[in-house]
């Protein structure tokens, strides 16, 4: 790893001013789970740090019909927080290991946005809305593919709203060594708009999260989802798993879900 400066701001204009005034690159730094290791294989190369830790963004509240959980609230935190959501409890409890829940952040997961993570498909599933120091974002205009989100260069999650859904789970086929999806799949039905009412949301199959939108138009017309495949065409193909395998677990993976709705 090489030399950087380190900054630890006690508020979101210190932030951003620090980050605006690095000489070089400047990279935010939450919980550290994949901004260090990619500094340590020198994937990433910032000049500077800006630690957002300090900033009050840690924290899980209620606001009528959504949940809203702090940029810097720890994995961990919400496993045993967000009781309102049990399914996007499970979700956190399932990141990684201690180690990994007990360091990183939604925020950061979410900034990040691998297309193995799991919260991104617990956002799109629940129609989470994504505020930061500038604005907001729905999560159908957030993720925008592989690596990539709406986020401009230097905009800060400030905190995730979900929408309390009536019922919700997540299941994953867990990569054995690092516990990333292989795939995810977090289905929600949501009290009724119109006829749409379900919403899921796959990650770890493709190059990055995405609605299944034909697994949402059979739940909401009460079809049989048994017989649902996802097309192979457009899915991960590597040394893991072959597209065909991830569009199969994608059917299991619902499959569970749906089982264990909570
Ligand atoms: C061994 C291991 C196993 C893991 N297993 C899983 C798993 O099973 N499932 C899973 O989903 N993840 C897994 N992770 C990833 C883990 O959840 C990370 O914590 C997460 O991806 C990044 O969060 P962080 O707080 O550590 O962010 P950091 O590493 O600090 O930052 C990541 C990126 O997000 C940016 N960023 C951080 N916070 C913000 C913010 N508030 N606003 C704007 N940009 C921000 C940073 O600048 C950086 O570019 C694993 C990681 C490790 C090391």
């Amino acid at each position: 790893m090489r030399d950087f400066a380190l900054h630890r701001p006690g508020s979101l204009s210190a932030a951003t001013a620090a980050f605006a005034g690095t000489d070089g690159e400047a990279a935010y730094l939450a919980g550290g789970h994949t901004l260090i290791p990619a500094m340590k294989s020198r994937l990433r190369m910032p000049d500077a740090l800006v630690d957002l830790t300090g900033l009050g963004l840690s924290g899980i509240s209620r606001d009528g019909d959504r949940l809203w959980i702090g940029a810097t609230t720890l994995h961990a935190d919400v496993a045993t927080g967000a009781t309102a959501i049990p399914g996007l409890a499970c979700l956190a409890a399932g990141i990684g290991d201690a180690q990994v829940r007990n360091r990183g952040t939604l925020g950061g997961s979410i900034a990040n946005n691998d297309p193995a993570a799991d919260y991104p498909a617990a956002a799109l599933a629940l129609a989470a809305v994504i505020e930061t120091d500038r604005g907001s974002f729905g999560a159908d205009d957030f993720f925008q593919g592989m690596f990539t989100t709406a986020l401009a260069e230097s905009e800060i999650i400030t905190r995730v709203g979900f929408a309390i859904p009536q019922q919700s789970s997540y299941a994953k086929f867990r990569h054995p060594a690092s516990r990333y999806a292989m795939v995810g799949v977090y289905v929600a039905r949501h009290a009724a708009q119109g006829s749409n009412t379900w919403r899921v949301a796959v990650t770890g199959a493709g190059t990055g999260v995405f609605r299944w939108t034909d697994a949402e138009a059979a739940l909401n017309a009460g079809s049989d989802t048994a017989g649902l495949v996802l097309a192979a065409d457009d899915l991960n193909s590597d040394i893991h798993a072959s597209a065909e395998y991830r569009a199969h677990l994608c059917g299991v993976m619902m499959k569970q879900a749906l089982a264990t709705l909570a």
